[in-house]
């Protein structure tokens, strides 16, 4: 079964998030914890936290289809040790909260070495960031998204994610998600389907199906290998609709949160009803 979700919004209350994903009838869906640009961003409070609970439970909601976002200051792979430091620290309390919360993943961009350090060095510290991060929580699993590549931004091929889970020591608390608009912008091409068979059969073989915990479905505004992030409306950009077809047909992206991205936000109903659509029953 596909799980099918956007990226909503918890303005007022992260409460309000599983009620704005019910409103678009997702099965799954994404979210900030908090503000997602700012270092000492409130928490939630303890009422908060129940309401998000109770929220998730009348609407369906499973902890393995909520995939929570960290914030864009964290990088765990910071070539500084007291901006390692912070950003390890705030990221232990992301995953704290998502255990509070009962959100089973935490989606996060592997880190930049921002010129001050190798590629592999880098690799080496994200990968010790996620051991330490791990040893200090229970539960939920750290998902790796790949990224376009843009600037110093690791984590654009598949092996340098199959690199960071070489070295993570729980592999039971380790995920990827698959972003179409990053993975198309760092060069991997799902326009056809052959090429989309193509790039997720190199990406079984480095990486693993095992290992995929979710997906970004967005269209992307930029060209292939292009390494911009631009995401577009489904269908509007660059890739078309076949990828997601492709997807929505696919078993092997069943039970996982498949997240939009996408700019409109008020289009989004509208994307899920088309996903769905798309799928064809088998005669
Ligand atoms: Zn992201
Ligand atoms: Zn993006």
């Amino acid at each position: 079964m596909k799980y099918v979700g956007a990226h909503v919004s918890a303005a007022g209350g992260i409460h309000n998030a599983p009620l704005n994903a019910a409103k678009i009838n997702a099965k799954a869906f994404a979210l900030f914890t908090r503000n997602q640009r700012q270092w000492n961003a409130k928490e939630p409070t303890e009422e908060e936290i129940r309401l998000f609970r109770k929220n998730c439970h009348a609407n369906g909601f499973l902890p393995e289809h909520i995939l929570a976002h960290d914030s864009y200051l964290i990088n765990l792979g910071h070539p500084e040790a007291g901006e390692l430091t912070r950003s390890r620290m705030a990221f232990i309390k992301e995953l704290q909260l998502c255990e509070k919360l009962g959100i089973g993943l935490l989606n996060f961009h592997p880190g930049s070495h921002l010129r001050a350090s190798s590629e592999d060095a880098t690799l080496e510290t994200i990968a010790e960031s996620i051991n330490i991060a791990l040893d200090k929580t229970k539960r939920v699993t750290v998902v790796i998204e790949n990224t376009a590549g843009q600037g110093t931004n690791l984590g654009c091929s598949f092996e340098q994610i199959a690199r960071i889970i070489a070295l993570v020591e729980n592999k039971k608390r380790i995920g990827v998600c698959i972003d179409t608009a990053h993975a198309f912008a760092a060069g991997y091409d799902l326009r056809t389907s052959e090429s989309f068979t193509e790039v997720f059969a190199s990406f079984d073989r480095i990486i693993g199906f095992g290992y995929l915990s979710g997906m970004h479905l967005n269209d992307s505004k930029t060209d292939l290998g292009s390494r911009v992030d631009r995401h577009a409306p489904l269908g509007k950009g660059k890739l078309g609709m076949e990828p997601f077809r492709l997807i929505m047909n696919d078993r092997r992206f069943d039970n996982i949160p498949l997240i939009l991205e996408t700019p409109d936000s008020k289009k989004w109903a509208k994307e899920i009803k088309l996903l769905y659509s798309l799928f064809a029953v088998p005669s």
